[in-house]
């Protein structure tokens, strides 16, 4: 939401992100895709460009002598239409990794990753997760912000091609049904200089070099203010509340999944860190904005990284709803200041603007009893 009177923008198409989309089009005519970005009419990009937000984060790193590797881990349900009209989970049975569900679903599977691989989506890795319903497929990680913009059309692709079935839709919902496993958005990512893994120090503990340990800190200490981007709608707070396997406290650990950071070490390219704060829905280029400016701070401060799945008063509690989210991040000026003011202010004007007065007006959260007293 703009506070300028919302004046006429340009899409400049982005370079190296032209790609086909194989499940679209008809008979003779195919159809492809290329990225644009907002941009004002003398072509600056826009404050509240989040891709651009996400650029600006990389190359402050480049100017630091750091390239970041990183891979998005996406999860989602596939629901399908009932007798009733309403939607619901593909499969009710929850089967972890499970060959059965694949094969009785595989027919989806294989659409997804056949259209995906043509539109230049390499699937490393499909399984089955926590949830019946639920699916998650990895791919490999990649430089700057491209990550991102795979994750942007895994996600679009995914929910194009469900939606070529009448009846059956794909969601990207952190928290779709109660009492199962929300989706999130794991970040994980490296730095590298030279080409060499640069969180990798063969003579510190864990194999962590001081590099890792600060952009780490950094993250921790700015997990109440990150959670307004990595959890953006009410929905994202039911995953984050009452959690599986989804983080409430700004903890780190080796191997953990139960923490908010699950340092992950003695992997061939080096360690690396998985932020799992993120919900599915999440705004891809935000998450890579939000995390490599909190742990920029982190390496400029050399902040020091608390004890691993440390507990206790004093550890970081993450916000338990978007305005609490948001209320952190307007006060986090050191975040803000490495994001950008723009993009914050216009983040939080537009978040409080529309979905938080939406949601506070909604009628359908009335009580009777309410509903009563104004008769
Ligand atoms: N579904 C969990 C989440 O909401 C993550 C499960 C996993 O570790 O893959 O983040
Ligand atoms: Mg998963
Ligand atoms: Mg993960």
């Amino acid at each position: 939401m703009m506070d300028n009177g919302c004046p006429d923008m340009l899409y400049l198409p982005q370079k190296g992100t032209c790609h086909a989309l194989p499940w679209a089009g008809c008979g003779k005519y195919k159809v492809g895709e290329v990225l644009t970005d907002v941009h004002s009419l003398d072509r600056r990009y826009a404050d509240f460009s989040t891709r651009h937000a996400a650029m600006r984060q990389l190359r402050t790193l480049k100017e630091m002598g750091y390239e970041v590797l990183s891979a998005y881990e996406l999860e989602y349900y596939i629901m399908k239409k009932d007798e009733s009209g309403s939607y619901v989970s593909l499969y009710d049975k929850d089967e972890y990794e499970s060959a059965f569900l694949w094969t009785k679903y595989e027919k989806f599977m294989y659409e997804i990753e056949s259209n995906l691989f043509g539109a230049g989506i390499n699937i490393e890795h499909m399984h089955t997760e926590y949830a019946g319903g639920q699916f998650e497929m990895t791919v490999p990680p990649e430089t700057g912000v491209n990550s991102a913009d795979t994750a942007i059309l895994y996600k679009n692709g995914i929910k194009e091609i469900l939606g070529l079935h009448e009846g059956y839709l794909a969601t990207f919902m952190s928290k779709p049904i109660a009492k199962k496993a929300g989706s999130g958005c794991h970040f994980n990512h490296s730095l590298w200089k030279d080409g060499k893994p640069a969180f990798y120090d063969e003579t510190k503990e864990h194999g962590l070099s001081d590099l890792a340990r600060y952009f780490l800190a950094g993250q921790l200490k700015h997990a109440r203010a990150l959670t307004a981007f990595l959890a953006p709608t009410y929905n994202c707070y039911r995953r984050i509340v009452c959690p599986f396997a989804a983080p409430n406290i700004a903890n780190w650990g080796i191997d953990s999944r139960e923490c908010y950071v699950r340092v992950k070490i003695g992997s061939s390219t080096g360690p690396y860190l998985e932020n799992r704060l993120g919900g599915a829905v999440a705004n891809p280029y935000l998450v890579m904005a939000s995390i490599l400016a909190a742990g920029i701070d982190g390496v400029r401060h050399k902040m020091e990284l608390p004890e691993q799945k440390a507990q206790g008063p004093d550890v970081i509690r993450m916000p338990k709803s978007l305005e609490e989210a948001l209320k952190a991040l307007e006060e986090d000026n050191d975040l803000k200041e490495i994001l950008g003011k723009g993009l914050v202010e216009n983040y939080i004007r537009t978040k409080r603007g529309v979905e938080v007065k939406m949601f506070n007006s909604d009628v359908g959260q009335e009580s009777a009893e309410d509903i009563e007293k104004e008769r």
